[in-house]
């Protein structure tokens, strides 16, 4: 049975697209918005049957991500019938920049979509080629277009091997899946709490999946209390990379204070 991502924020089913798709999902087609669209806007764009366009997923410049196609059915998005039967397709926001250009936060979602994708399907691995013989697909390929933009198009590389390593490595990716795991290890003790906070929040799901993935359970010695302690170590063990945004981030939470802490005295990297 083909299921839709559980990383989806938003839901809005356009009437454009032939239901059910002929073909298994052995490829992703990954594609430029054109603009700066939330991904509410980009659901409104694919409402208008005379619009005759969709996409089965789109990620905005904030990471979230929006349906309008099931997976099951096949979106109108690639100008190629045969590649969009196979491949789920995926709009991502330009931020304003240079070649297109998508936010590092809009990147990551991409690739945390693809990982998720692949693993729902059985698809082993992303195989970039550079043309449509590969499972990982532009729509340059099949048409007279900019789409994906010289920036995305050049991460394709990049995505392809993100992808990968991250099938290998099985990491957890899902907001509900992080939790459970966390609160399995006696790390976090309100799993609602973080379940929302994992959703809503980036910081926070960032924070919580570096930790559900880089660390093993480890009692220390001497606790590290204050928030400069906490960031340092947490900074040292690879954990955060902006010591100056997490400064204020502990400061202003408190939730996000307290998972930092138990991240610092509870647990060491694997
Ligand atoms: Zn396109």
């Amino acid at each position: 049975m083909m299921t839709n991502s559980p990383l989806v924020n938003f839901t809005l089913i356009s009437p454009n697209s032939t239901n059910p798709r002929n073909r298994k999902i052995s490829k992703i087609t990954i594609h430029h918005m054109a603009g700066n669209l939330t991904v509410e806007q980009c659901g409104n764009v694919f409402q208008p049957k005379s619009r005759q366009a969709s996409s089965n997923y789109g990620i905005s410049t904030d990471g979230r991500v929006g349906l309008y196609v099931n997976e099951a059915n096949r979106s109108w998005a690639s100008s190629c019938p045969a590649n969009d039967h196979m491949a789920v397709t995926i709009e991502v926001a330009n931020d304003g920049g240079a070649n297109w250009h998508v936010s590092d936060v809009a990147l990551e979602k991409t690739i945390e979509l693809c990982t998720d994708i692949c693993k729902r399907n059985d698809i082993k691995k992303l195989n970039f080629t550079g043309d449509k013989t590969g499972n990982l697909t532009m729509h340059r390929y099949f048409a007279a277009t900019a789409c994906p933009g010289d920036y995305l198009a050049s991460k394709f590389p990049y995505i392809a091997d993100e992808v990968n390593r991250r099938l290998l490595s099985n990491e957890l990716m899902v907001a509900g899946d992080i939790v459970q795991s966390l609160e399995k290890r006696g790390i976090i003790t309100n799993p609602a709490l973080w379940n929302i906070k994992c959703v809503s929040d980036i910081n926070a799901y960032w924070l919580a999946r570096k930790i559900a993935n880089m660390t093993v359970n480890h009692k220390r010695h001497h606790e590290l209390k204050t928030i400069n302690d906490i960031v340092w170590e947490l900074g040292f063990r690879g954990i955060l990379t902006d010591s100056k945004l997490w400064l204020k981030i502990l400061v202003a939470d408190k939730d996000l204070y307290w998972l930092s802490f138990k991240a610092c005295n509870l647990t060491q990297n694997k």
